[in-house]
């Protein structure tokens, strides 16, 4: 149903933590209708405040349908930095439809002294990386993109994620149900106890999962890294919920 003319609809991309207290914060406002939107990709997933529809729009084009449909005045896309795909697509929607548009994205971690970390450019290339660097793996990329590292049938894994990843995977791999924030005790707790030699993640960024990050540094752990993805260029950015509440303000 197409919100009341009078109130502002806003869309958040969501699928994050960002997203979620950014809807919250938009939620308590009686001049904002909110609408989160996500993929469907996690069984049981957190449902942010407001309204929120589930899984994909059909495209760019989709999205940018849904946009007119709708009668949405602003679209955040607050997605995780390596949802490259929708990412794309709102910026494609939200030029075809004049919609203003903000990418809600956390910023990077940045190693601090102490760190090992090894940059790579996907997930493909930190399986070439691993074997060099330890043979007990804990790898938190989430549970697509196991396929990548099938092939290190030496290497024993380590994989968490919110649901059960599907095969291919490597064939020596425990997986470990869990979503975060993790804490730093925790973190120590999971690498000691697994015998971790070396962690993989994702550029993520934010504070929910970067204590892993602090525990490999304690231990002198490698890390590698998978960089982010370029996102869209020439869109307005805010790096946290309180900067896109002020872009917001001043848009409507
Ligand atoms: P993606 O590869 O960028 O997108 C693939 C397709 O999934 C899109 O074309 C779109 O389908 C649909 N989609 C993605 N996000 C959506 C959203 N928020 N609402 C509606 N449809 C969405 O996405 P992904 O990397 O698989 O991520 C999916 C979701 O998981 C996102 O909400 C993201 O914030 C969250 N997430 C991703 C990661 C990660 O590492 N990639 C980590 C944590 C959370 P249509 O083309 O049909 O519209």
């Amino acid at each position: 149903m197409p919100v009341a003319a009078a109130a502002h609809h806003v869309l958040i991309l969501g699928g994050t933590t960002e997203a979620r207290r950014l809807a919250a914060e938009l939620a308590a406002d009686p001049a904002l209708e909110v609408t989160s939107s996500l993929a469907g990709r996690v069984a049981e997933p957190r449902l942010p405040a407001g309204e929120v529809r589930i899984g994909g729009f059909g495209g760019a084009s989709g999205l940018a349908a849904w946009l007119r449909e709708q009668h949405v005045d602003a679209l955040i896309d607050a997605t995780h930095p390596f949802a490259e795909v929708i990412s794309r697509n709102a910026a494609l929607a939200a030029a075809e439809t004049h919609v203003p548009l903000l990418a809600l994205r956390r910023p990077s971690w940045v190693p601090v002294p102490g760190d090992d970390w090894h940059p790579v450019g996907s997930l493909h290339e930190a399986a070439a990386a691993l074997p060099g660097l330890g043979s007990r793996v804990f790898l938190t990329t989430g549970r697509l993109g196991l396929s990548a590292f099938a092939g290190l049938t030496e290497l024993f894994f380590l994989a968490r994620s919110v649901d059960a990843p599907e095969a291919p995977m490597p064939p020596r791999t425990e997986v470990l149900l869990d979503r975060g924030p993790f804490t730093l005790d925790g973190e120590r707790a999971v690498l000691r106890e697994h015998r971790i030699d070396v962690l993989v993640t994702k550029d993520s960024g934010g504070a929910a999962t970067a204590p892993k990050l602090t525990a490999a540094r304690e231990l002198g752990l490698p890390v590698v890294v998978v960089r982010r993805p370029t996102p869209p260029a020439g869109l307005p950015e805010a790096p946290d919920v309180a900067a896109a509440v002020a872009w917001l303000t001043a848009t409507l």
